[in-house]
C-alpha cells in the first residue's frame, strides 16, 4: 500500500506569496514520488490560487456538514471539490481543544466528506501523556464514526496524532514508533469490535521530522504520516518525501 504523506500547514504562512513558493517546490517534488500518496491542506484563502500550480495534491484543513446556507465563516464540500481538493482534515486537536469541536459535530463532518466523495482524515489520540489512550480512542472513535458501514469506515483515513507529542505542544517529543504500533493495535481492535471491519493501516501525527520519519513508516502498519511544523520546512520536507518514497 502507497504510503501517505499529508502535509498540514495550520494557519501558516502569512501571505499567497509564500504559500505559492512553498506549495510550488512541495507538490513538484509530490509529482516525482508516483510510489506515494502526497497531500497538502493549505489554508482554505489560497486554495484557489493553489489549486491553479497543481490540482493532484490538495487538502483541506476542515469541512462543514452542510452544503449551504446560512452558516457564516464555514466552507462546503463542493467550494472545496470546485478547486480538486480531494481530502479533508477532520477532528483535528487544534479544532477539538482550541475551538472547541466535540466529537459529534466531527462524526457529521466525517459523513459530509464522505457523502462529497472527499477523503476524510481524522485525527484521534489522547491529550496528555498520562491520559488512558485506550479509553480517550473508545471514545472518540465510538462518536466520531457512528452510524457509518464497513465500507464507508475502510474509507476514512485514521490518523493516531497524541495530542502532547504535536510540536507546538509544552514539552512536546514524538511518541515512539513502538508505542504508536500499540495505539494502533488499539484502533484497529476498537473498530473490529464496534463496527465488525478489519481497518488496515493507521497514520502517525506529532513532531514527524526528517529524523524520525523513516522509523515511523517502515512498519506496514503506520500507513503514513501527518506532518505539520516540518511540512512548512520546505527543504525538510521534500527529504521526508525522498525518505519515505526509498522504504
Ligand atoms: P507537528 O504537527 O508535525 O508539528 O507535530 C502535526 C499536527 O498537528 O497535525
Amino acid at each position: 500500500m502507497a504510503k501517505i504523506i499529508i502535509a498540514n500547514w495550520k494557519m501558516n504562512p502569512q501571505t499567497l506569496e509564500e504559500a505559492k513558493g512553498l506549495f510550488d517546490a512541495e507538490a513538484s517534488e509530490a509529482l516525482l514520488h508516483t510510489n506515494l500518496e502526497t497531500i497538502i491542506c493549505p489554508p482554505f484563502v489560497f486554495i484557489e490560487e493553489l489549486a491553479k500550480i497543481d490540482s493532484k495534491h490538495l487538502g483541506a484543513q476542515d469541512i462543514f456538514w452542510k452544503e449551504g446556507g446560512a452558516f457564516t465563516g464555514e466552507i462546503s464540500t463542493e467550494m472545496l471539490k470546485n478547486f480538486g481538493v480531494t481530502h479533508a482534515l477532520v477532528g483535528h486537536s487544534d479544532r477539538r481543544y482550541v475551538i472547541g469541536e466535540s466529537d459529534e459535530m466531527i462524526n457529521k463532518k466525517v459523513k459530509a466528506a464522505l457523502k462529497a466523495d472527499i477523503t476524510p482524515v481524522l485525527l484521534v489520540g489522547e491529550r496528555n501523556h498520562e491520559d488512558d489512550r485506550a479509553e480517550a480512542l473508545d471514545q472518540q472513535l465510538s462518536i466520531d464514526l457512528a452510524g457509518l458501514a464497513g465500507d464507508e469506515i475502510s474509507k476514512v483515513l485514521i490518523v493516531y496524532e497524541p495530542v502532547w507529542a504535536i510540536s507546538t505542544s509544552d514539552n512536546a517529543q514524538a511518541d515512539t514508533p513502538e508505542k504508536t504500533l500499540e495505539a494502533i493495535g488499539i484502533i484497529q481492535k476498537i473498530i473490529s469490535e464496534k463496527f465488525q471491519l478489519d481497518y488496515g493501516p493507521v497514520l502517525y501525527g506529532g513532531s514527524v521530522n526528517e529524523k524520525n520519519a523513516a522509523d515511523f513508516l517502515k512498519h506496514k502498519d503506520i500507513g503514513g504520516a501527518v506532518i505539520g511544523g516540518a511540512s512548512l520546512r520546505k527543504n525538510e520536507f521534500i527529504n521526508i518525501m525522498k525518505i519515505v518514497s526509498r522504504i
